[in-house]
């Protein structure tokens, strides 16, 4: 079992690259905000549990997180290969899940932080549009749909996220700051940090990335 994990702000483009990676390798995508909303939307005892710390753009508890990884991981072949978007999120889950891999003989192999100026992150995040339908995601001025508020792909309508209001945009960049960052000396102290300049387009993004999986 291997991993890469994708490490950066709410913004820096994680499910963008994400994408472009699901189409580019064999690694399982495994983005815990996307595990989370469908939870919610589902209304399961993880998205009831999770609702309230979301909405308020706060971390869900570790115990909650740690668990629903651990549960998808169980779904897969010990041979699969994974790449983590928006997990781990706290020293306390970087240190599960280490955990977690040293029980099954798992590797962590890459950690990209994707580094994006503040002021891109919150144009970014104010101008993010999902599709309600296949997730599908937009910006209004950078990555514009063909017609406006509908999907290219499949037709669906846009929104725009509830956690991608002014205030709650704000809370969750200090969330990251407390809370998030301090992985970068956890990663960096164990080799694993590559550092991305991830504040242009997305292509440019995914060509770093793809370099250093291929090195
Ligand atoms: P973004 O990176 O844009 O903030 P995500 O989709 O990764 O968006 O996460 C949305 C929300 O889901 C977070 O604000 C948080 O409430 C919750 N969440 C997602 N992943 C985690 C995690 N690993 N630990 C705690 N909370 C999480």
């Amino acid at each position: 079992m291997e991993a890469i994990i994708l490490l950066g702000g709410p913004g820096a483009g994680k499910g963008t690259l994400s994408e472009f990676l699901k189409k580019q390798t064999d690694f399982i995508h495994v983005s815990t905000g996307d595990m989370l909303r469908a939870a919610l939307k589902s209304g399961s005892p993880v998205g009831l549990e999770a609702k309230a710390f979301m909405e308020a753009g706060a971390l869900v508890p570790d115990s909650v997180i740690l668990r629903i990884i651990e549960e998808r991981i169980s779904q897969e072949a010990a041979s699969a290969r994974y790449m983590f978007d928006g997990f781990p999120r706290t020293i306390d889950q970087a240190k599960g899940l280490d955990l977690l891999f040293k029980n099954k003989s798992g590797t962590v192999k890459h950690v990209f932080n994707l580094i994006v100026p503040r002021e891109t992150l919150l144009k970014r995040l104010t101008g993010r549009r999902v599709c309600k339908s296949c997730g599908a995601v937009y910006h209004l001025i950078n990555i514009p749909p063909k017609k406006a508020g509908v999907c290219d792909v499949d037709g669906g309508e846009l929104y725009q996220r509830a956690d991608d209001s002014e205030d709650t945009i704000l809370n969750r960049l200090e969330v990251y700051e407390k809370q998030t960052a301090p992985l970068i000396e956890f990663y960096q102290k164990q080799k694993l940090l590559r550092d991305i300049a991830a504040g242009h387009s997305a292509a440019e993004t995914g060509a770093a990335v793809l370099d250093i999986l291929s090195a």
